[in-house]
């Protein structure tokens, strides 16, 4: 078997992968990366991208709706799935190009194979060990299914992406992230939809009044929430998927059950033991703030470890990493804290920082909220009720903008600068100091009193 010298060797084509070689090789070091799959990781293939794609197709539908009360005539159509999913998948496509023709530009080797460590910077791909001085892991994670009975009648999100028309009536099961915007697309779509729920509340590590919100939101929308349902077993008979809820409820005739229950890392079969490389207790690969794990020049990023699974997080990680081990900047490093996430439900969440109950918990009287609750002008021009909801969580004298929490149109797109101003250590007169921009729904961002 041959051996190859690299500067680097990269496990995981991902976001982070693919950001930490492409630095590194910027920096002069040669990279091989090793993706046995897709190039693009989970955000390309089965993740935000085609995510994004069916949450814009399911605005334009919602639109449609909106357009025939605001006096447009003629009927909303339904989606051509197979078609626009043949959009989408040729926007995924144009993107491995893309990637493909930067390794070449880069000279970054890429090898199809599955990484295996060896230790002492050795990796065995396929056929060939190779060998490097830094090793990254950016091996990503998997959708988990609950270990109950009956789990394979479900699908998971990426059994989502290989759906070719909408379900006639879905259960989803989960309440984070991937429950809600999956259960608003397919709502959206056309789908009858129950979202089950173990909890008392959606999105339960958010702001307790963006989980209120958004279950209002989805209920006049039409989706069944019910919570407290602890799941037993799943079944399947005549009428389709059965449900079997722990205090014996049962609800059947579902034609499709998406477990979006979370996700687990990918640490199995890349030689973690073989190389030295520690674990923590959630069994995620544990890593200092620098990104070292408990071996020497072995590194990892994104969702293989212990911190928020968004893309921006783990590509941001690997080009600090790469930047500190290639580039000459031996202080760089991510900072974690006040890190912006969207959740693309309908309507969308924007969100960064504290929390009013964190922030009670931290710091007590010294808090101040303010709050802005208002008809987002085209839901209003159309006679509907529905509230967007903007709070920020204030702290101390000067009231330092420790959180901002957005629900409603636009607030995917808004929160972005104020998170620079969160960043900056923004105070709520920096706020009022703004001139508002009307009428915008942004603006009541810096009118509330
Ligand atoms: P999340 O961690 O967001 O949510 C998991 C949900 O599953 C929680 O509501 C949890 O309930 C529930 N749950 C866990 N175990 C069970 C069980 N056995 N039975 C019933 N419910 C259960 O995970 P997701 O899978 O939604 O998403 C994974 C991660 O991917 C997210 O945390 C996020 O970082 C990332 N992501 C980001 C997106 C974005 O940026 N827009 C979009 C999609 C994913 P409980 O609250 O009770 O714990």
């Amino acid at each position: 078997m041959a051996t190859a010298a690299f500067d680097l060797i990269v496990l995981g084509a991902g976001s982070g992968g693919i950001a930490g070689a492409i630095r590194a090789a910027r920096h002069g070091a040669r990279v091989a990366i090793l993706e046995p799959h897709a190039l693009g990781g989970t955000c390309v293939n089965v993740g935000c991208v085609p995510k994004k794609a069916m949450w814009l197709a399911a605005e334009l539908a919602e639109a449609q709706q909106l357009a025939g009360e605001l006096g447009f005539n003629g009927q909303s159509v339904a989606l051509d799935w197979p078609a626009f999913i043949a959009r989408r998948q040729q926007y995924i496509s144009n993107i491995h190009a893309s990637y493909r023709k930067r390794f070449d530009e880069l000279g970054i080797s890429v090898i199809a194979e599955r990484g295996e460590l060896l230790g002492n910077g050795r990796v065995h791909a396929g056929t060939q060990d190779l060998s490097a001085t830094h090793v990254l892991i950016a091996t990503g994670g998997h959708a988990r299914r609950p270990d109950i009975t009956g789990n394979e009648h479900g699908i998971d999100s990426d059994g989502f992406f290989g759906l070719r028309a909408a379900p006639r009536k879905v259960a989803v099961i989960g309440a984070g992230y991937i429950a809600v915007e999956l259960a608003g697309v397919l709502r959206a779509l056309g789908s009858e939809v129950h979202l089950l729920v173990r909890g008392e509340r959606l999105l339960r590590p958010f702001d307790h009044d963006i989980g209120d919100a958004l279950r209002e939101a989805m209920q006049t929308r039409g989706i069944d929430i019910v919570f407290g349902h602890e799941l037993d077993q799943v079944s399947r008979d005549a009428d389709g998927i059965r449900v079997h809820c722990r205090n014996g409820d049962v609800a059947g005739g579902f034609d499709c059950l998406l477990w979006a229950v979370g996700r687990s890392p990918n640490v199995t079969g890349i030689g973690l033991d073989a190389a030295s490389v520690a674990l923590d207790g959630q069994g995620f690969i544990a890593v200092d703030e620098w990104q070292n794990t408990s071996a020497k020049n072995v590194y990892a990023v994104g969702d293989v470890t212990d911190c928020p699974a968004l893309t921006p997080v783990a590509i941001a990680a690997a080009r600090r990493l790469m930047d500190r081990v290639f580039g000459g900047k031996p202080k760089a490093r991510l900072d974690y804290r006040n890190i912006p996430s969207v959740v693309f439900a309908h309507p969308p969440i924007g969100s960064i920082g504290l929390t009013e109950a964190q922030a009670r918990a931290a710091h007590g009287d010294a808090v101040t909220i303010y709050r802005s609750r208002f008809r987002p002008m085209l839901g209003a021009l159309a006679g509907h009720a529905e509230r967007s909801l903007m709070k920020l969580v204030c702290v101390g004298d000067d009231e330092r903008v420790l959180g901002i929490h957005l629900l409603g149109p636009g607030s995917d797109e808004i929160l972005q600068g104020f998170a620079v101003a969160v960043k900056m250590g923004a105070c709520k007169r920096d706020f009022d100091d703004t001139v508002a921009i009307h009428p915008t729904a942004a603006e009541e961002l810096v009118l509330m009193g």
